[in-house]
């Protein structure tokens, strides 16, 4: 009997880049300006935590628009989509975009910014706003593989109603003593992630943790550059911008 491929790595050929239809069976407000969406996509080959979907919709005088969302679920097709008042794309599917409707969406993409249940080095996360959709699928992909691996989330957002998946990261965090959760407000505390919060929160590079930062290119720049300056492997170190 053949094995079939690790989920996220396609055959050769067998359509990774394919436009498939998605039909939205479900959405969920996360914050005021971030919704989830729950899709069906017939044949979906699965994925890797970290991976993406480009997403492409298409108007009625046949203008596209494409944009590149993280997946949010270890299994199935879940997107986070923050909206952003003056985007072309996101508010429409943050406001517009209803149930039954279709979508066109390609992937999963990407094989550089994924966690295995199977790296066994414990992890780091670090999120800046909805950076943080890759990172809760690592989370999530953790836990549904029952792997022990000991995982760090430090998660910057403006404000505490800010938070995407508040509620999940409480209730994961209080019931598994092998996830940490922390959390640093920009807007409440008026300045940037910083030196002292990294070197605070985040596994020290003794622990050669396996690091992943997202979030907007600036953020995921001055992380970077306080993780080398901390000592960590600029080789452990994964980033992903949002631009
Ligand atoms: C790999 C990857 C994964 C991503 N995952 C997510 C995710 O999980 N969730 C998520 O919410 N987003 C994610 N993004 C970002 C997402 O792809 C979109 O960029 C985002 O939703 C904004 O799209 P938009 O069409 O609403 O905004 P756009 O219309 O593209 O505008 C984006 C911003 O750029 C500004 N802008 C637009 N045009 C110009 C211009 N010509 N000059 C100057 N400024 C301009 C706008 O004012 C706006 O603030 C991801 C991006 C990448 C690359």
């Amino acid at each position: 009997m053949e094995r079939s491929p690790e989920p996220g790595r396609q055959q050769r050929g067998a359509g990774r880049l394919t436009w498939r239809k998605a039909t939205l069976v479900e959405a969920r407000q996360e914050t005021a300006t971030a919704r989830t969406l729950v899709f069906d996509v017939p044949d979906w080959p699965g994925h890797l935590a970290g991976q993406h979907v480009d997403v492409r919709l298409t108007a009625p005088d046949g203008y596209t628009a494409q944009r590149s969302y993280s997946i949010a679920s270890a299994t199935g097709v879940e997107i986070t989509v923050q909206r952003l008042d003056d985007g072309e794309v996101s508010p429409y599917l943050t406001d517009v975009f209803d149930i039954a409707q279709l979508i066109e969406l390609r992937g999963p993409i990407g094989g550089w910014f994924v966690w295995r249940p199977s790296d066994p080095a414990p992890v780091q996360l670090i999120a800046g706003g909805s950076g943080v959709v890759p990172l809760m699928a690592m989370i999530r992909a953790r836990a549904a593989s029952g792997a022990k691996t000991p995982f760090k989330l430090l998660y910057s957002a403006r404000t505490p109603e800010d938070v995407i998946y508040a509620d999940e990261l409480r209730r994961r965090a209080r019931d598994d003593g092998g996830l940490d959760v922390q959390y640093i407000h920009t807007r409440v505390r008026g300045r940037r992630v910083g030196v002292a919060d990294v070197h605070t929160h985040a596994w020290p590079k003794e622990f050669e943790p396996s690091i992943y930062v997202c979030g907007p290119t600036g953020f995921v720049e001055t992380v970077a550059d306080i993780l080398v300056a901390l000592g960590h492997d600029a080789r452990k170190i994964k980033t992903e911008r949002y631009g």
